[in-house]
């Protein structure tokens, strides 16, 4: 297989099918780049050799199966599976995915979090062999792969798919190509609902999360999710599902005004908790 875009989620996806005994071809910019993603998901590899998650012989022999390749063209031809996970841009990605198709991949797969797998396909030749599988970071200890069904994505796509996620030892949820797919859809708005209701003094963002946690079993309530995704990303989402579908989107105004003056949450230090200590703090009413 291969991945193309050795980011955050590349490394991941590399890591887990490394791991799960596949041939993992490492494309990035440049080759030097590819290099160094290959040693970036070593050292991923050995930190869960560290924390008992793979053994040493597993790890040593998915380390053998990494393969950085100087670019889309220098991959080999009739891979099983390419995933592209470059950053979220239409025409960089339409670009690689013309590219990744010439090498005539079984199945060729986009890690898009938002864009739609149909607009992703117009230019491919073979759209029926194309569909999105969206994995979540952290890759390695997160288990849900989305599997995005395109209008042309065919039944025996998903088929492979389905067995592709078998032997990553991972679960799938198949969603039609729609905005926000299943989980950014469902997890935004339960989001920016809970920011509402902080908005309204319905409750502290500790109370709203403790409440989510103890009364629904999450393992984090939304306003920590929030903090930990970053508001600003939470609001693009939110901005772009209000234009798709409506009011029932439309980000509270407190959400807004915490982007504007830069709490952003863990990443800014401040968000609906004060994370300068590096661990959630409630924040003082002043
Ligand atoms: P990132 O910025 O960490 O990584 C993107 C990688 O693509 C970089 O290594 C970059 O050098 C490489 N790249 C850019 N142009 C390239 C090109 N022309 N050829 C080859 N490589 C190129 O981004 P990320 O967070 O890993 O996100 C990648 C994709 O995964 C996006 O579509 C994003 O929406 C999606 N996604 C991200 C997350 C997340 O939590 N970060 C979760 C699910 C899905």
């Amino acid at each position: 297989m291969a991945v193309i875009g050795a980011g955050t989620m590349g490394i991941g996806i590399s890591h887990r099918f490394a791991a799960r005994g596949f041939t993992v071809h490492v494309v990035d910019v440049d080759l030097a780049t590819a290099k160094e993603a290959v040693e970036r998901i070593e050292e991923t590899l050995r930190t869960a050799v560290e924390r008992g998650k793979l053994d040493t012989d597993e790890a040593d022999a998915a380390v053998a199966r990494l393969q950085p390749a100087s670019g889309v063209d220098a991959l080999p031809v009739g891979l099983d599976v390419i995933v592209e996970a470059v950053i979220e841009d239409v025409p960089l990605k339409r670009g690689i995915l013309a590219a990744a198709e010439a090498r005539q991949p079984r199945i060729l797969a986009t890690n898009t979090s938002s864009i739609s797998i149909d607009q992703l396909a117009e230019g491919l030749s073979s759209p029926a062999t194309f569909a999105g599988m969206h994995f979540f970071n952290p890759v390695w200890a997160m288990p849900l792969v989305e599997v995005v069904r395109g209008s042309a994505t065919s039944a025996e796509t998903l088929k492979e798919i389905g067995a592709l996620v078998d032997a990553l030892g991972m679960e799938q949820a198949v969603v039609n190509d729609a905005p926000g797919f299943a989980t950014s859809r469902l997890g935004v708005l339960v989001g920016i609902e809970a920011i509402r209701m902080v908005e309204q003094g319905v409750a502290s963002p500790q109370d709203i999360d403790t409440a989510m946690r103890l009364g629904y079993r999450h393992p984090m309530g939304p306003l920590m999710l929030g903090d930990l995704v970053g508001l600003d990303v939470r609001l693009k989402i939110a901005d772009h599902l209000a234009s798709v579908y409506g009011d029932r989107f439309e980000p509270p105004a407190l959400l807004r005004e915490m982007v504007a003056r830069g709490d952003l949450g863990r990443k800014s230090g401040r968000g609906f908790y004060d994370w300068s200590s590096g661990s959630p703090l409630p924040i003082e009413e002043t």
